[in-house]
């Protein structure tokens, strides 16, 4: 017969001296695939490029290699829009290590009728609180990125997305 465990230290027990600090640092490459790798070098020529589906004709911004409705390789390369509109935004108001000084904004924005959406920072709007930006934007709302001066590739090519004029 064996003995019972001790099972009073459960998984949603957290003590303090259980703590063990760890820091991760880490430089590494990531496989981005042909079709990411397309995609970033248009931006650096600050143009957008999306892929078609060949069955049911959607088109991918940020592009996919395979049409998340069909299951079909998406094959047609086209160069979309410079416009977007915001399908939803969050404020954040706190610092979190390696992001922008709060107040910002972050958005989801569908790029020229793609079938999804891509995330971007949506900047260039007055507030005299921090409180006052949420109130600044709505869903619906058309934007247009800014293109960084100093590109390289990156999703950062697009410095920031701001409401269209
Ligand atoms: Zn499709």
């Amino acid at each position: 017969m064996t003995d019972k465990l001790d099972q009073s230290a459960g998984a949603d027990e957290v003590h303090a001296e259980y703590k063990y600090p760890f820091h991760w640092d880490l430089d590494f490459s990531l496989n981005i695939g042909e079709t990411n790798r397309r995609f970033f070098a248009a931006l650096e020529d600050k143009r957008i490029v999306g892929k078609t589906c060949p069955e049911c004709g959607d088109v991918f911004v940020p592009p996919q290699s395979v049409c998340v409705e069909c299951y079909v390789e998406t094959d047609e390369w086209i160069e979309v829009e410079q416009r977007g509109v915001l399908e939803s935004y969050t404020v954040c108001f706190f610092q979190f290590d390696k992001m922008p000084e709060p107040p910002y904004v972050t958005g989801v924005i569908r790029v020229d009728d793609s079938a999804i959406c891509m995330m971007h920072f949506v900047e260039e709007l007055e507030y005299e609180e921090p409180m006052d930006l949420v109130d600044k934007l709505e869903k619906g709302d058309e934007v247009e990125p800014v293109w960084s001066n100093d590109r390289d590739g990156d999703i950062f090519d697009m410095d920031h997305w701001r409401l269209a004029e």
